[in-house]
């Protein structure tokens, strides 16, 4: 979706904002949001929750060790403002082959990509606009051919006068978006931005709405107890908050926030999550988050084993899966499911309008013996062509109460199908398993 622009001249963008001609930059936003929306389910219902988003700017390579098993050890998803000629621009942080940062970050983290530019270096002309913003996001969507990318993420950039952002547009006000030419770039081909300014001051509304232009806060120079805050704000206002690190800095020393502060500030989103006050979501999703709805989208069917019939509707399994629960065929039961050897599995195929995008896996597991004894293993294992995620699981023996296992993935676009397993990995005992959600974030 493009309009052409005739070079050098900055009036022809603004015009269509000027006279009663429809404007072809609105026709393309509202298009592009439709797509965007319905992608991501629609809408995404916090059912009156608190959100939270995480953006992580480029530097890919930092990402690995502390940052990534931290986002992986608890489930949360996080965006990553990358520009579509880092590696060409500074090799020393951007070494990580665009394959990889799909397959590694991406497919395997869920972590969603957004373009924040092409060279992440001030333009002063028209052309040099369309460059880092459009053209960025053409070349973004080849190098990562199986996400969605469809969020524009604001770099922090002075041109050589002193003027922050593209010609003014640092998005320190909405009017930005129809009255500067970059702004009317950005809303043209982005479904989705966020600004590098303080815009809300990084609080975002959640009413529904693809949100352009919002701020974030950055956190890196933050200890736990002070970005902690943030969130805590955020729950208390019932808003979204969105939270602004460059990966390098984690653990850099000096000010800047240390790699247990960041690993203890993700275990918080995770332990909000579970207990049902916080919703960790990409900015994508939190752009769409809808604090007034309960929908959200769900590619696993009959998570909670409750379905009338068999309650495995959706699922095969090996015979030593049985339905717990007095009457299984009840739905206002919840019955769980025990296995004594192996797998149940479910083959989900993920609608084209819904795949390049970040979903959250999560699974209630417990394990039972009456002898005591040894720690019980189970396997989570989401299967496609690669391996996205296989993960075993150590669960303490007599748990009497379930624990939620939660991991986020990008479903590739090019590949759909994916298995969902869940395994018992040792003999004896019970593990039982229940509320298989498989979730847009
Ligand atoms: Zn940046």
């Amino acid at each position: 979706m493009s309009i052409q622009y005739s070079s050098g001249s900055t009036h022809s963008l603004v015009e269509g904002c000027l006279t009663n001609k429809p404007d072809p930059v609105f026709a393309a936003h509202r298009a592009n949001a439709e797509i965007f929306a319905r992608r991501h389910g629609t809408v995404i219902g916090t059912g009156g929750v608190a959100a939270v988003s995480i953006r992580l700017d480029h530097n890919p390579d930092a990402i690995p060790g502390a940052v990534a098993n931290a986002h992986r050890d608890f489930g949360i998803p996080a965006t990553l403002a990358l520009y579509s000629r880092q590696r060409e621009v500074s090799t020393s942080e951007h070494s990580m082959p665009w394959a990889d940062i799909q397959q590694d970050l991406c497919f395997e983290l869920g972590m969603e990509p957004a373009s924040h530019s092409a060279t992440h270096d001030p333009r002063t002309n028209l052309a040099g606009f369309v460059d880092e913003i459009q053209t960025s996001l053409i070349e973004l969507k080849a190098q990562l051919p199986g996400c969605a990318v469809e969020m524009w993420t604001q770099p922090g950039i002075t041109d050589a006068n002193g003027q922050k952002g593209y010609g003014g547009f640092y998005v320190r006000d909405r009017r930005e978006f129809t009255e500067l030419p970059a702004g009317r770039l950005v809303l043209e081909d982005y479904a989705a931005s966020s600004s590098y300014g303080d815009l809300g001051s990084g609080y975002w509304e959640l009413d529904g709405r693809p949100s352009v232009g919002l701020g974030h806060i950055t956190i890196e120079k933050m200890t736990y107890t002070e970005a902690k805050a943030k969130i805590t704000q955020a729950q208390s206002n019932g808003v979204g908050v969105n939270l602004m690190l460059h990966p390098d800095n984690v653990g850099k020393g000096g000010d800047y926030m240390s790699a247990s502060d960041y690993r203890l500030l993700l275990q918080f989103i995770a332990q909000e999550r579970d207990a049902g006050r916080l919703m960790p979501l990409t900015m994508s999703g939190m752009a769409l988050a809808d604090k007034s709805s309960t929908h959200r989208l769900d590619v696993v069917t009959n998570g909670d084993f409750s379905a009338v019939g068999t309650g495995f509707t959706g699922w095969t399994h090996s015979g030593s899966w049985s339905l717990q629960g007095s009457s299984p065929n009840n739905l206002s039961n919840t019955p769980s499911t025990t296995v004594e050897g192996d797998w149940i599995r479910q083959a989900v195929t993920v609608p084209a309008e819904n795949a390049g995008a970040v979903y959250e896996l999560s699974v209630d597991l417990w394990w039972y013996t009456n002898v005591g004894g040894a720690d019980g293993e189970a396997r989570i294992k989401l299967r496609d062509n690669g391996s996205v995620l296989d993960k075993t699981i150590t669960i303490p023996t007599r748990q009497a109460a379930p624990t939620r296992h939660v991991s986020t993935h990008v479903i590739d676009r090019n590949n759909r199908v994916i298995s969902l397993w869940v395994y018992k990995n040792v003999s004896g005992g019970r593990l039982f398993a229940d509320n298989v959600k498989w979730r847009a974030v």
